[in-house]
């Protein structure tokens, strides 16, 4: 695998920052977002350090996004959402702010208060641990 020097998210595939990892295959890895635009929000990003979907290769694109249709599917059976938003952001001007591709998986609920593009704001931890916890089925 190729990682980039100070990319927050090869550093979290590689297990050198810490991850609630959700899965995993020989390509992809999930984990939950720290800034959660809903309970339950995972992102999917390869192995293999590509900074955007410019970059990032054709094999790796298709493993993403199998594993996100993966990821909403145990997050639908765990969590029961109405729903769900699947998002990349490719750029700065698009509100690419990590450049390591990851696609958004946002789970959806009758009346959550998510307008898109959401304004940021810290999860709570054991919030955010326990919602991974129920989606690895181990919670
Ligand atoms: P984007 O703005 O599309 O590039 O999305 C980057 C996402 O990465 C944001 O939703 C951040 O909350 C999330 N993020 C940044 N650092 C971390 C981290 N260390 N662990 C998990 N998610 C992160
Ligand atoms: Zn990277």
């Amino acid at each position: 695998m190729s990682a980039e020097a100070d990319c927050i998210f090869c550093q979290i595939v590689a297990g050198e920052l810490p991850g609630a990892i959700v899965d995993s295959d020989e390509r992809t890895v999930s984990f939950m977002d720290i800034n959660p635009a809903t309970p339950g929000h995972a992102l999917v990003v390869p192995r293999t350090h590509a900074a955007d979907l410019m970059a990032i290769s054709d094999e790796d694109l298709e493993a993403c996004t199998l594993a996100a249709r993966r990821l909403a599917r145990r997050m639908d059976e765990a969590l029961a959402p109405a729903g769900f938003n699947v998002l990349n952001s490719c750029g700065t001007a698009a509100w690419q702010t990590v450049f390591h591709f990851h696609m958004h998986v946002v789970p959806r609920y009758a009346d959550d208060p998510l307008k898109l593009p959401w304004i940021p704001g810290p999860g709570e931890p054991g919030a955010i641990a326990e919602v991974a916890a129920r989606i690895r089925g181990d919670g």
